[in-house]
């Protein structure tokens, strides 16, 4: 395992592959992230991707499943 990287990012869950995710699209390359045992094994993969439509206002509803949805469909378009 290498010994050093910029950004060293501990744990594979969704924050953790999204900060990693972000740093690379904006052009980071040395970027380490750590998982002590497999992506999505915490509260991410018991969550099972669920990509929620419904909040509690129609505000809340508009600023969040809009974005997430479209960030969700980039992250499954765009290569790594
Ligand atoms: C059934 C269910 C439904 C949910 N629904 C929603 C919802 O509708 N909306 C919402 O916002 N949230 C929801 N959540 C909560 C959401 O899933 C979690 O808040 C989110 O997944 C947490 O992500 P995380 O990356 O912070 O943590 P985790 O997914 O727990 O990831 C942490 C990772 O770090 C690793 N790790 C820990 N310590 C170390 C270490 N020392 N070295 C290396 N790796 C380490 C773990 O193995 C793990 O893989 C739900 C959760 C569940 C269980």
């Amino acid at each position: 395992m290498r010994s050093r990287a910029d950004v060293v990012i501990i744990g594979g869950g969704v924050t953790g592959v999204s900060i990693a995710f972000s740093l690379a699209s904006s052009g980071l390359r040395d970027v380490l992230l750590l998982e002590r045992q497999s992506l999505a094994s915490g509260g991410t993969g018991h969550s099972v991707g669920v990509l929620r439509q419904l909040y509690p206002t129609l505000e809340t509803t508009r600023r969040s499943a809009r974005p997430s949805t479209s960030t969700t469909r980039a992250m499954a378009t765009r290569p790594p």
